[in-house]
């Protein structure tokens, strides 16, 4: 029910920004045959890999397989629909987060697609997710959730903003989609199926052609939804989960009050904390 809302008032967002791309053909007309397809390179980033399983100890359907396998299919329909893709990996290799950033700015007319798979030790935490960071990467941020959450059968736990590394150093649009809970029965169920993994793909793809709909730099629309979108305070349930986890192998209620206090920090600092969870 949420989503249906959400599909609402973004639609309602969507035409703004195409009404205000009526009054100004010349940059616009410009901007839309760049985005479509062959002069646009998609980096598509298959989260964790090789010892990096990605997830929280014990899961047990692995993050690693899910990712590359969604990245794998996205990079099909991608090339299909004329678009040039780099994968940073395409197989079960681990490739650290400063290469997969490497990669991404080595192509200035790219954009670039972190794809994830939640967790959290409540299994009854769902939902699909999607991060950004810079104000560049929010269309296609907004895009792409647009599509996968409208697509999904899980809730909606919205657009946000963290400055995990991949998106905090990458110097074009990017993007991270956490495309539902490897931890939570139903989605873990899905996940295993190739039908729902080729249909998220498709949902990211169809974000990708999407972008441009709200990417006008003229569109005020785009900026008050950039400032509506705080960063992302370290609280929700995953997080709080995977910092309760971490604090164990410490002291117990030191850490949970210092937790608290990063809590309040800017997106960088939320990520020192968070440093090797990539979603
Ligand atoms: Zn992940």
């Amino acid at each position: 029910m949420p989503i249906n809302s959400y599909r609402l008032s973004l639609a309602a967002s969507l035409l703004v920004a195409i009404v205000q791309c009526i009054g100004v053909p010349t940059a616009q007309a410009k901007r839309a045959s760049k985005d479509s397809g062959s002069t646009t390179t998609v980096v598509i980033d298959a989260g964790h890999g090789g010892y990096d399983r990605g997830g929280i100890p014990g899961q047990r359907v692995s993050e690693k397989d899910m990712t590359l396998d969604v990245a794998q299919r996205l990079k099909s329909v991608l090339t299909a629909n004329g678009y040039r893709v780099v994968m940073t990996r395409d197989s079960d290799v681990f490739v650290p987060l400063g290469t997969r950033v490497a990669i991404a700015n080595s192509y200035p007319n790219a954009i670039f697609v972190s794809i994830h798979f939640n967790s959290a030790k409540r299994s009854g935490a769902g939902g699909i997710e999607t991060y950004f960071y810079s104000r560049d990467s929010l269309p296609l941020a907004s895009a792409i959730h647009y599509y996968v959450a409208g697509g999904a059968p899980s809730s909606n736990r919205n657009v946000r903003r963290r400055g995990y590394f991949v998106l905090r150093r990458t110097s074009v649009p990017a993007v991270l989609v956490e495309c539902g809970f490897l931890t939570n029965p139903t989605e873990a169920a899905l996940a295993q199926t190739a039908s729902y993994r080729q249909k998220l793909a498709e949902e990211i793809a169809a974000g990708v052609r999407g972008r441009s709909t709200v990417a006008s730099p003229l569109s005020t629309t785009r900026v008050a939804t950039g400032e509506s979108i705080p960063l992302q305070p370290y609280i929700d349930q995953t997080r709080v989960a995977k910092s309760e986890r971490r604090k164990s192998k410490r002291s117990h209620k030191k850490s949970a009050r210092k937790k608290k206090s990063s809590s309040k920090s800017s997106g960088s600092e939320a990520k020192t904390s968070s440093k090797n969870q990539e979603g």
